[in-house]
């Protein structure tokens, strides 16, 4: 069915339904706040949907008010829970998700969370004409229409953190590390966290491997004597295969290389100034599209404006890392 920006009449909307799905990201709580705040000052009843699809599917839906969302802005995580809900991707259990909804009196729905809740969300609103608009939650930052999602900035100021340190114990004691950030298909963490952590060398996914290039970084390093180098990688489709890595590394420098795997602890935390910036402001523009009658849209940011994209572009496109600053790494760690 073919999908576009949508309208609809606002006038019927009484009620809307707030909800975070799919993995949780830092600063999904800023987001939902302004959801709620905003809602209840433009006169709207709002209502919190719990674990994400899983909730409309067993009718979790808790009654929001303006104290629900008190001294949460700062804590990562959820208050609403997130995850994902296998059914949903079944047209029986959507058509039984709509019909909570309705009973439940909600006009139009707000979704927090990344490209597959998305397509849930579009869904809803091709299939039974639930309005709805979404806000990007995720750390991978991979999602089309927006510069920048909610989550990424702390998720690798995170992974920042870890690199600074393991700097230290890198430089103490000559060593080669390897760290391993998140990022199943995509390289937005490593290249933001390689480049700002110094990195000599960054793998990411979208590219395969080149051993040539990485052995004449190590070799070029030594050369210039240096005594310990920094490379980071992105988990891809497979968490370790940084020890894979290792292995091609030592087969062909005779190296070792010492690999650390991050892991969940970039899921975690206080979001930055930036993730509840921008939380703060998607979820209150997200509220006043639904009021302006706009739909089957995400909110984005580009610059320092908020940017309004189709669902079904921001589905189809892909957005690209900037090779230029793998490149640049490469260059700076000279
Ligand atoms: P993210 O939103 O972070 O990309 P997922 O890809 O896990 O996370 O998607 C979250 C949830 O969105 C899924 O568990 C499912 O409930 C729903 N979803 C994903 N893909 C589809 C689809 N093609 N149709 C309907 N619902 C979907």
């Amino acid at each position: 069915m073919a999908s576009q920006m949508a309208s609809f009449n606002p006038k019927n909307v009484k009620s809307i339904g707030v909800y975070a799905s799919g993995g949780d990201a830092p600063g999904m709580n800023a987001g939902i706040r302004a959801v709620v705040r905003t809602a209840i000052q433009r006169n709207l009843r709002v209502v919190g949907i719990i674990q994400g699809y899983t909730g409309f599917l067993k009718k979790e839906f808790v009654e929001m008010e303006l104290r629900s969302v008190a001294n949460i802005i700062q804590r990562g995580g959820s208050i609403l829970k997130a995850g994902r809900c296998m059914e949903f991707l079944k047209p029986e259990f959507r058509q039984t998700a709509v019909d909570s909804l309705r009973s439940a009196g909600i006009d139009a729905l707000v979704c927090i969370g990344g490209d597959g809740s998305f397509t849930g969300a579009q869904a809803l609103w091709q299939e039974h004409q639930i309005p709805i608009v979404g806000i990007p939650g995720t750390i991978d930052n991979d999602i089309y229409g927006t510069e920048l999602t909610i989550g990424f900035d702390t998720a690798v100021n995170t992974a920042l953190d870890a690199i600074d340190r393991i700097r230290d114990t890198a430089a103490s004691h000559d060593r080669l590390f390897i760290i391993e950030v998140m990022g199943r298909d995509s390289g937005f963490i490593a290249v933001a966290a390689g480049v700002a952590g110094g990195a000599e060398d960054i793998f990411i996914p979208e590219h395969p491997f080149d051993m040539e290039s990485t052995v004449e970084v190590i070799k070029r390093g030594i050369g210039r004597g240096k005594m310990s180098s920094i490379f980071v990688a992105a988990e891809g489709p497979k968490p370790g295969r940084s020890y894979e890595l290792a292995n091609m590394i030592h087969k062909k420098c005779g190296l070792e290389a010492k690999v650390c795997i991050l892991g969940h602890i970039q899921r975690g935390g206080a979001p930055t100034a930036t993730d509840r910036l921008l939380a703060s402001r998607m979820g209150s523009a997200a509220v006043e599209q639904i009021l302006k009658g706009q739909c089957n849209i995400m909110v984005g940011i580009k610059g320092e404006d908020l940017t309004y994209v189709d669902l079904s572009e921001c589905l189809k496109k892909k957005k690209h890392v900037n090779q230029g600053l793998i490149d640049l790494a490469k260059i700076l760690s000279n």
